[in-house]
């Protein structure tokens, strides 16, 4: 199967029942993907009733934009609906010359974090390739005439849970003849699956990685994050030196402070011995308040627990909380949009 077959399979299957030459296939896929369009009729090059047969049976457009948000501090925030009446969200964070869009790989996600509201639903159900990266093509054409300048796949789920489409996603988004975004400008995020952290960089594309890690202490991580019952922090720097010993890429820890739990001195100190490779780097974020029994580490903490992580040695840099007035924290807005309603847990 071609790039574009894998991405748009239905398109694929409706070309063929019409009998349409090859290249037809081509142009539907940079229609989508680099002309971002959002509804067959924009795409000229296509013959008159072969837009009308597509725009019947596949829409260009796979999610409804419900709702759409904007901070004062320029971060924007979408909400979108599936055809199946889901709702995911998007996050867009502008940053100096960056402009970072945060996507979701699954509606809900089954890794039930203690403290994030998007794991205390559980999951519905994985998203299709196009799914995930439909939400860049929107925030793109939103933000336009600037540029996506990063993907960060960062936002609901578990995107190592649903590998196969996520990849298929960010390949798309990182193809020339697609979105065109460059690999290193594109990173995952993972809670810490270790056997597909193995299996991400052993993918030939250099994208990055990160790594949800939110306490050095073992039986902490098994209380903050159930899935590090099922691999141990040994497991996972394992995993991690396998990654870096593979890429000689930089390997992101991501590090929620969370008042009075993982933000002591202690925790900054075995961080700094845990993390012991030049390619290691901490990021610490601030906690953005959901209804998880969890309080922020105040700004002057937080400060000086980068102070102390840095003093031993460990490259961190704390990451400024952005959004909040729209709740752009991770799961959050489609959290509250998806309270009330039934929660599958995926088996
Ligand atoms: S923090 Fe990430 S992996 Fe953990 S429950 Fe939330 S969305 Fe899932």
């Amino acid at each position: 199967m071609t790039r574009a077959a894998d991405f748009i399979p239905d398109v694929q299957r409706l070309l063929a029942e019409r009998g349409e030459p090859a290249y037809r296939l081509d142009q539907a896929y940079k229609a989508l993907t680099n002309s971002l369009v959002r509804d067959w009729e924009e795409v000229t090059s296509l013959p008159k009733g072969l837009r009308a047969a597509l725009a019947a049976e596949v829409p260009a457009s796979t999610l409804t934009l419900e709702r759409h948000y904007r901070a004062s501090d320029g971060t924007r925030k979408y909400l979108f609906h599936t055809h199946d009446g889901h709702a995911i969200e998007t996050v867009m964070i502008p940053e100096k010359k960056r402009r970072t869009v945060c996507i979701s790989t699954q509606i809900g996600c089954p890794m039930a974090c203690t403290f994030c509201a998007t794991g205390l639903l559980g999951i519905k159900r994985n998203l299709k390739a196009r799914e995930i990266a439909e939400q860049v093509f929107v925030a793109a054409r939103d933000i336009a005439p600037e540029r996506v300048s990063n993907v960060v796949v960062m936002g609901m789920g578990e995107p190592f849970l649903n590998y196969t489409e996520t990849l298929r996603a960010l390949k798309v988004l990182n193809d020339p003849e697609g979105f065109g975004l460059a690999a290193r400008s594109i990173a995952a995020s993972t809670s810490g699956l270790v056997d597909r952290i193995r299996r991400f960089a052993d993918e030939p594309e250099q994208f990055h990685l990160a790594i949800s890690l939110h306490t050095p202490f073992e039986e902490q991580r098994r209380e903050i994050m159930p899935v590090a019952a099922r691999h141990s922090i040994p497991e996972l720097m394992s995993a991690a030196r396998y990654y870096v010993d593979k890429t000689r890429r930089k390997l992101f820890f991501e590090y929620t402070l969370l008042a009075g739990v993982n933000d002591q001195p202690e925790h900054a100190a075995a961080l700094s011995k845990l993390l012991d490779h030049p390619l290691y780097h901490l990021n610490l974020l601030r906690f953005n308040w959901t209804d998880t029994g969890y309080a922020a580490t105040s700004k002057k903490r937080a400060r000086e627990f980068l102070a102390e992580a840095r003093e031993r040695g460990l490259p961190a840099t704390l990451r400024p909380s952005r959004g909040q007035d729209i709740d752009a924290a991770c799961g959050q807005l489609a959290a509250k949009d998806l309270r009330g309603r039934p929660v599958v847990q995926l088996t």
